[in-house]
């Protein structure tokens, strides 16, 4: 592999080769030699794959900055002379799908990885070869959402198990997305559904739409926004009090699991949402109330589960053909994951695969303090 050659081609901002290759990691995906950069670096965003074989480049999904206050966060995000698309951000995972070869097409999790079962959802689920037909040097950036996914669970309603959303097409290579307004044409053409546009607005203007599209997810108990310059380059986020306390109560359910900084990190966004709402105290009251019970309950209930022997970690349900679901627990196992089946049945001719992800941390942490172990604070 000429590294300098690709490092022209990622456009990195440094001119020595090893800087960034040093951050590469070799994997071997579907009979191929996978360069998966495990950080974002020099310009390069995480997850960034090289097929060296084929000599594709798929680029990693660049992170989205979040606002913690809507005024002015949202106007001083973009320049006035823009455009802002007010678009449903939702809870599930990223993928990008990319036909890397003459084969068939790959879907990516954020990190770079090949996953086998998201692979076979999407080709079954949509319609990629006729997309990769006419534009097989882009990628269909989307997010799986749906209780039955082998990487979140959070419920929409009308998904029964789970649902590919195209929130972006972008070049392959250079990562250089298509505007939102051809986009949304494009993937409308092809019937790849997308999450919902609320509106659109000048940056000045984009603050009230915007707050009422919270107020209306966060009532259905759904994540939040990105707002979207309407060429498609500057994307910032923006999260409903909702996902706050559902993250909390997830982080604290696996308490020695997740870094302090996931926690406090979710706190903060709920102390500046709230600062800025101009809701009386009943409501302060109701929020701080809510938080309470987010951080304490799951929390409780993971204790007393451990203390009774049960499993704990995260729950998830899967289906498809049996061969994708074996290919599946294989990758998560190579992942250093330990996975507890609870449950392995067929249902309409699927294998329908019930599994924990064991949180070993949590788990012995908890029986350690229940055995009256003791804590240096
Ligand atoms: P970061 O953005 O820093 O990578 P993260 O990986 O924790 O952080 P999130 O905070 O979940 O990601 O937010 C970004 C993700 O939101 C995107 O990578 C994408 O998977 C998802 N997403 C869901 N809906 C949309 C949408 N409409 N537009 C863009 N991204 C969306």
């Amino acid at each position: 592999m000429d590294r300098d050659e690709y490092l022209e081609r990622l456009e990195a901002t440094t001119e020595a080769s090893a800087d960034l290759f040093e951050h590469f990691e070799e994997r071997a995906t579907a009979g191929r030699t996978h360069y998966v950069l495990t950080a974002a670096r020099h310009g390069v965003e995480r997850g960034t794959v090289i097929v060296e074989e084929t000599e594709t480049i798929v680029r990693g999904y660049p992170s989205i900055p979040r606002i913690l206050v809507l005024d002015p966060g949202v106007p001083s995000f973009f320049e006035e002379s823009e455009t802002v698309a007010i678009e449903e951000k939702l809870d599930g995972f990223n993928v990008r799908i990319a036909a890397v070869d003459d084969g068939d097409p790959l879907a990516f999790t954020r990190s770079g990885y090949v996953c086998p079962y998201t692979t076979a959802r999407a080709r079954d689920r949509l319609p990629l070869e006729e997309f990769f037909a006419s534009h097989s040097e882009k990628t269909l950036c989307a997010e799986l959402v749906g209780p039955e996914t082998p990487y979140s669970t959070h419920e929409y309603e009308g998904v029964d198990t789970h649902e590919f959303r195209v929130f972006d097409v972008r070049d392959r290579e250079s990562g250089e997305p298509l505007a939102v307004a051809d986009r949304r044409r494009l993937c409308e053409e092809y019937g790849l559904t997308q999450p919902r546009l609320f509106d659109r607005a000048a940056p000045s203007d984009a603050v009230r739409p915007t707050r009422a599209a919270i107020e209306e997810l966060d009532a259905a108990g759904r994540e939040g926004v990105v707002l979207k310059s309407a060429d498609g380059e500057r994307l910032v986020k923006y999260t409903t009090e909702a996902q706050h306390h559902e993250e909390l109560a997830y982080a604290f359910s696996l308490p020695f699991d997740h870094g302090r900084d996931f926690v406090f990190s979710r706190i903060v966004r709920d102390a500046f949402q709230a600062a800025e709402s101009d809701a009386d105290e009943d409501r302060l009251e109701e929020r701080a109330r809510d938080l309470g019970e987010s951080i304490l309950r799951p929390m409780v209930s993971t204790i007393r589960d451990v203390e009774a022997g049960e499993t704990v970690g995260e729950r998830h349900t899967v289906r498809g053909d049996p061969e994708t679901i074996e290919a599946l627990l294989e990758h998560l196992r190579g992942q250093s994951l330990t996975i507890d089946l609870e449950s392995d049945r067929r249902e309409d001719g699927e294998r329908v695969l019930e599994f924990v992800k064991v949180a070993e941390s949590s788990r012995d942490r908890i029986r350690y303090y229940l055995n009256g172990g003791t804590r240096d604070e």
